[in-house]
C-alpha cells in the first residue's frame, strides 16, 4: 500500500515513514474517537490505520459508545468550545464522565501511544493504564466559552501533549503542543486520477453542460459556507463572462438547518437554468472527484471554516481556487501564488473573472497549488507527523 504513494508523495516523507516504522517496530498505537462513519476524522482514520499497520506498528482504532443524551451533551460541548453559548449543567458533565467510564471498562486501553480525538472521549485519560496519551483536537479552541473550557482543561492537563490542526485554533494547557494539519489521500476514490469516461459519466448523470466554463463549490448546505454569496458572485461575473455554476452538497437529513439552507439557496437561484444545485447522496466520492476535475474555477467562499479539505482536494486536481480567508483556508491558499483569498462577494467575482480571462495564470496557479498540497497536505505527511511526535515523546 505504501508503495502506491511512491511518485506521488514526497520521497522524504516515505523514507521517514519507513525509518519511523523501524524505530516504533511492533509498538502499539491506539486511536479513539466517537464515530466510525461520517465526518473528516473517521474518513482519515479509515485511510490511515492500514498504512500505519503496514509499517509494522500495531495500529488500532476504537470508537466510544454513547446514547442520544451523551451525544446531545457532547454536541453542546463541541459548540461551546467553538464559542457558542450552550446551557451546560453539572449533571451533563457527570454524564459525560460516566459514559466514558463505562467505555473505559469495555475498551482495551493498553497501548504504547494513545491518540484521543476531540472532546467526546477526553475523560478516558482518567482511566489511563500505560503509554503516552495525546489529545488530538480537531476543533477551533481560539475563543471558547470559558466555563466549558474550564471543565475540559483539567482533563487536557493530564495528557502529555495536545495536537491542533491550525496554529490559531490552539489553546495553552501547560502541556506540549503540536500543530498537525489534516490531509487528503491522493489515492482515495475522492482524489485518484479519473479517466475521461469516468468524468463524462458523472457530468452526464447530472446533466451538466460542458460548452461553457464551470464555477464549482462543493460543500454542505451551511450558511458559513456562504452558498448565497457564491450565487451573488456568479451573477456579477455572468454579466461579462458566460459560465455555469455548480453547487454540490449532500442532503443533511440529520441536520434540519441543512434543509432550510438548501431551500434558501434553491429560492435564491430561482430556476436559473445555468445554476445546478446537486444533492449528492453520501459516499459520492467519485462524483465529487469528477466535478472537481471538470471545474474551471473552484470556490470555497467560507465565512467560517475548520480546515476546509475541499480546498486541498481541488488544488490537488490542479484547479485554480478562490477561498474565503477563514479557518485553515489561508494555510492552503497563498494569496496570488496557489490561489486567491477573498473577503467579499465583489472580491470573489473579481477573482473569478481574473481566472476566466487568463487561463494561463489559472493553469500556473493550479499547478503551484498541486505542488503545495503534495508537499504539505497529503496523508503520508500527516502520518509522518503523528509518528514523529510519538517517537520524540518516547525518547
Ligand atoms: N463532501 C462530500 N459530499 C458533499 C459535500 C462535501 O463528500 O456533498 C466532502 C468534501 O469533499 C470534503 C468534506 O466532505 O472531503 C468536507 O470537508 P471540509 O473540511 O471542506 O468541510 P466540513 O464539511 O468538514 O466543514
Amino acid at each position: 500500500m505504501i508503495d502506491q504513494y511512491a511518485g506521488i508523495s514526497p520521497k522524504g516523507d516515505l523514507v521517514l515513514l519507513h525509518k519511523l516504522g523501524e524505530k516504533l517496530y511492533n509498538k502499539s498505537f491506539l486511536h479513539i474517537n466517537s464515530t466510525r462513519a461520517g465526518g473528516g476524522v473517521a474518513e482519515i482514520l479509515h485511510r490511515m490505520i492500514p498504512i500505519i499497520k503496514e509499517l509494522s506498528i500495531n495500529a488500532r482504532w476504537e470508537v466510544i459508545e454513547g446514547d442520544e443524551r451523551f451525544f446531545e451533551i457532547t454536541k453542546k460541548i463541541h459548540n461551546s468550545l467553538q464559542g457558542n453559548v450552550e446551557n451546560m449543567t453539572e449533571d451533563m458533565w457527570e454524564y459525560h464522565y460516566e459514559v466514558n467510564k463505562r467505555n473505559a471498562e469495555k475498551l482495551d486501553l493498553e497501548a504504547d501511544a494513545i491518540l484521543i480525538h476531540d472532546p467526546q472521549p477526553i475523560p478516558l485519560i482518567e482511566f489511563k493504564k500505560s503509554g503516552k496519551w495525546i489529545w488530538r483536537c480537531h476543533i477551533d479552541l481560539s475563543n471558547p466559552i470559558e466555563e466549558v473550557w474550564n471543565h475540559i482543561l483539567p482533563y487536557t492537563q493530564k495528557y502529555e501533549a495536545a495536537i491542533f490542526s491550525v496554529g490559531k485554533f490552539a489553546r495553552a494547557a501547560g502541556i506540549d503542543e503540536f500543530i498537525i494539519p489534516p490531509s487528503i489521500d491522493p489515492i482515495s476514490e475522492k482524489n485518484r486520477e479519473l479517466t475521461d469516461e469516468e468524468i463524462k459519466e458523472t457530468l452526464h448523470k447530472f446533466q451538466i453542460p460542458i460548452d461553457r466554463p464551470m464555477i464549482l463549490q462543493v460543500s454542505r448546505f451551511d450558511r458559513f459556507k456562504d452558498p448565497i454569496g457564491v450565487i451573488k458572485a456568479y451573477r456579477m461575473v455572468k454579466k461579462y463572462n458566460d459560465c455555469i455554476l455548480v453547487l454540490a452538497g449532500s442532503p443533511a437529513t440529520d441536520d434540519p438547518e441543512g434543509e432550510i439552507v438548501l431551500k434558501e439557496v434553491q429560492d435564491y437561484a430561482s430556476n436559473d437554468p445555468d445554476i445546478h444545485i446537486l444533492l449528492l447522496p453520501p459516499f459520492s466520492d467519485k462524483d465529487i472527484n469528477a466535478l472537481q476535475r471538470s471545474a474551471t474555477v473552484v470556490l470555497q467562499k467560507s465565512l467560517k471554516e475548520g480546515f476546509g479539505l475541499t480546498v486541498s482536494e481541488a488544488m490537488w486536481k490542479g484547479k485554480p481556487v478562490i477561498g474565503g480567508a477563514a479557518g485553515g483556508i489561508p494555510l492552503q491558499i497563498i494569496h496570488g501564488v496557489t490561489g486567491f483569498l477573498v473577503h467579499s462577494v465583489e472580491g470573489a467575482a473579481f477573482r473569478i473573472r481574473q481566472f476566466l480571462n487568463d487561463p494561463h495564470m489559472a493553469k500556473q496557479m493550479g499547478e503551484k497549488g498541486k505542488e503545495y498540497v503534495r508537499n504539505n497536505f497529503l496523508i503520508t505527511r500527516q502520518i509522518r507527523d503523528y509518528l514523529s511526535v510519538w517517537y520524540a515523546m518516547e525518547n
